[in-house]
């Protein structure tokens, strides 16, 4: 071992390699294999074990003590299947391992009486009792491992429905090491990582990495080969990042912005507070992007109230001091009117030079393009920002359609949007007479952690606003441990007092001049029930708990009329409460409102009651969150205990990767063969931080890998065409 030799295997012609070229491998367990997605030898090599069975530490029968979790290795005697009550089918099988035996029940497995037939070797993992003397577990986990010597037994993914056991998988990885690695003739894995990085890291081999996983001689030795074969998962990753971004910074041209202008400069210098200092160091990276010639594609992550509107304001006016226009993209139709009317109040009173009528000014000019807009208005607008005589226009995606067109459009600034990818880059493009791409901030107010950040959004720069401005009364949120459904009347009475309490304060807060929100169950199976729930909701709390208030309602069923004309009523104060469901998740700005009630709370995700819990607190007074509902679940406990722990986005962000994995973050923009197998964003968080510096290492001194062709070839594999095509066309 320990070949890195480039006349070795590649992992394209293990690709190349489909299983059925094994010798165990005929057209029945091929077709088992397909539909575990397992096609070519590659795939059956990174099948990696779920566990491992370290034999040395092997319990035995007789050791077990009634509440043990354990895991013995056993063999079968016989197996049983008989019809108990209630039609359930049971299947029982005894076991031995020399030292006892072990009576395994199963309830509706009734597959397990062909599986588990005497004389085979299983490891099975479950909670011992006892019944009439003796050692039983019932529906244990079971692995067949067949007959193995080995000091420790890789357990890999297997279906028994289909016919795909443990021991086979172990048999065909094994072949394929043998042709590659272990074998006489074997020339061993063509290792593609620079040797700088196998020292810099102390990595093993490829060869050792793959002999390390699937046949480890110790548990220390499976460890070793794994933190190998993750770098390389995320190195790969991030290479192709790295990449994406250095190939648009190379083939996109973009506008150097004038960043000390008397715009800028004057807005920063009259406002009525301090900026914060993450406000100023954000601003800083941002400004350093603008100057240079290449199109900015940048994201802010921000809590909520952390201040990201005067971010966005100051990029907008770099573009403005230029002489080029600003636009800012809302989700929303209430969210673009939202951010038009707070960003004219910070602008008001500023000029610009007036390039029609010389040494002149004239006001600079906000425009808001939505739907309430008359057509005549919009027209107006439409003409003006062709001629370059409004600066900054704000509106929804309707913003880059077709028929906009700006004189020159310096800097775009995209609220609360995640996907904003190649094809919206492309028609910002078109949106502009000037050649060159705009400059592109994408704020988010869903913080995730930094190490997703890297991952999910590699190929874009990451701002980070990590401090609220100050002055702020923390909002307090409280758990009300009852049902969410206020039909079922609690049963403990200090719950019942403690929904009591958040009535009243309701009550006392509206009294006050306050407002609040109540959100309504999550349901997820449909809308239209959605809405029935919200409709229902907002009937009983009118009638009972809220009787005599002005309530109005809010869902996605209203027409967007009827969604403005509620939430107009509700910022004016003719409404006291606002029901509604989670389509307040997002941005809605109303600094009178300062008590929000989550209802089933527990269904509800970390972020998304971090979101709404946002809605609150946004002005001077002091602000409660109450979460009413039982945590059915030790998740659903464990993300209502955080939210009534932390208010910082980022703290709960890092939760929630605990709680939920990445699957989720990583699901919208990773597909295909870039699937994490090994690595985890949450366990290998430190090693996210090598891949990426080194990444960046590689591609800065060499962006085409022109003196990696083992790595650009690999790279290819994971790649769909056209990304290869775009990325290393060097
Ligand atoms: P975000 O969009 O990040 O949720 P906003 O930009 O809407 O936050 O800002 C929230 C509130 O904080 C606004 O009323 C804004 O005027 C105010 N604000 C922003 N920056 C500061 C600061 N440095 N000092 C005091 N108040 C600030
Ligand atoms: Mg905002």
């Amino acid at each position: 071992m320990g070949r890195t030799a480039s006349d070795g295997v590649d992992l394209a012609r293990l690709v190349a390699l489909p299983v059925d070229a094994l010798n165990g491998v005929g057209p029945k367990k091929s077709k088992a294999l397909a539909k575990a997605e397992i096609f070519s030898c590659l795939d059956l090599l990174t099948h990696y074990p779920r566990r491992y069975l370290d034999r040395t530490k092997e319990a035995r029968i007789v050791e077990l003590v009634a509440g043990d979790e354990a895991s013995v290795l056993v063999t079968v005697n016989n197996t049983s299947s008989r019809r108990v009550r209630g039609g359930k089918v049971m299947v029982s099988s005894t076991v031995s391992d020399g030292s006892g035996s072990l009576k395994l029940t199963f309830f509706n497995q009734r597959w397990r009486e062909r599986q588990l037939t005497p004389g085979r070797q299983a490891v099975v993992f479950g909670k011992v009792d006892f019944f009439r003397g003796q050692r039983q577990m019932t529906n244990p986990v079971v692995d067949l491992v067949g007959d193995k010597t080995g000091r420790i037994i890789p357990v890999y993914p297997q279906s028994d429905k289909s016919g795909l056991h443990s021991w086979d998988i172990a048999e065909w990885v094994a072949e394929i090491l043998r042709r590659t690695v272990t074998g006489q003739a074997a020339r061993g894995l063509v290792d593609p990582l620079p040797e700088y990085l196998l020292d810099e890291h102390d990595f093993v081999t490829r060869d050792a990495a793959f002999c390390g996983i699937h046949q480890p001689e110790s548990m220390a030795e499976v460890m070793i080969a794994r933190k190998r074969l993750v770098f390389d998962e995320l190195f790969r990753l991030q290479l192709a990042l790295v990449l994406r971004k250095r190939a648009i910074e190379r083939t996109e041209t973009g506008v150097a912005h004038v960043t000390d202008g008397p715009l800028l400069t004057g807005f920063t210098g009259r406002l009525p507070f301090e900026l914060t200092r993450a406000q100023r160091r954000t601003i800083d990276e941002i400004l350093a992007d603008l100057a240079k010639p290449i199109p900015m594609h940048r994201l802010l992550q921000g809590d909520v109230g952390a201040g990201k509107t005067l971010v966005a304001v100051a990029a907008m006016l770099a573009a403005v001091d230029g002489g080029h226009q600003g636009a800012l993209m809302a989700p929303t139709e209430v969210l673009a009117e939202q951010h038009f009317a707070g960003i004219r109040r910070l602008l008001d009173g500023l000029t610009v030079e007036d390039r029609t009528s010389l040494l002149a000014e004239r006001p600079l000019r906000v425009e808001l393009l939505s739907n309430r807009v008359t057509a005549s208005e919009r027209k107006r607008i439409l003409g003006q920002l062709i001629t370059g005589e409004v600066d900054l226009a704000v509106g929804t995606h309707a913003l880059i359609q077709e028929h906009v067109m700006f004189s020159s459009l310096g800097v775009v600034v995209i609220d609360e949007q995640h996907r904003f990818g190649v094809e919206q880059r492309a028609a910002l493009r078109d949106r502009s007479y000037e050649e060159a791409t705009p400059d592109v901030l994408v704020m988010t107010a869903t913080p995730i952690p930094r190490t997703a950040a890297m991952t999910v959004y590699g190929d874009l720069d990451v701002s980070v606003l990590d401090e609220l401005p100050p002055g702020r009364t923390p909002i307090t949120t409280r758990w009300v441990a009852v049902p969410g459904n206020l039909d079922q009347a609690p049963e403990a009475l200090d719950a019942a007092a403690d929904l009591e309490a958040m009535w009243a304060e309701i009550r006392g807060q509206i009294n006050e001049g306050r407002q609040a929100y109540v959100v309504c169950p999550l349901i997820d199976e449909s809308e239209k029930l959605e809405v029935a729930s919200a409709e229902t909701t907002f009937e009983r709390l009118r009638q009972v708990e809220l009787d005599g208030l002005q309530l109005g309602l809010l869902h996605g069923r209203l027409t967007p009329a009827e969604k403005d004309q509620t939430m107009d009523l509700f910022r004016s104060g003719h409404l006291d409460v606002l029901v509604a469901t989670t389509v307040i998740e997002v941005g809605v700005d109303i600094a009178n409102a300062t008590v929000m009630v989550i209802l089933d709370a527990g269904r509800f995700g970390i972020a998304q009651l971090h979101q709404l819990r946002g809605r609150v607190g946004r002005g001077a007074h002091v602000s409660t969150c109450w979460l009413v509902g039982e945590a059915t679940t030790e998740d659903a406990e464990a993300r209502l205990q955080a939210l009534v722990e932390s208010t910082d986005g980022f703290a709960l962000a890092e939760i929630d990767l605990d709680l939920r994995g990445e699957g989720t973050i990583l699901g919208e923009r990773q597909k295909g063969r870039n699937d994490l197998k090994l690595a985890s964003l949450r366990r290998d968080r430190k090693v996210v931080e090598q891949a990426r510096r080194a990444a960046i290492d590689v591609v800065d001194a060499d962006p085409g890998l022109e003196s990696h062709p083992q790595l650009a070839a690999e790279l290819q594999l994971f790649l769909d065409e056209a990304d290869a095509e775009f990325l290393l066309k060097g």
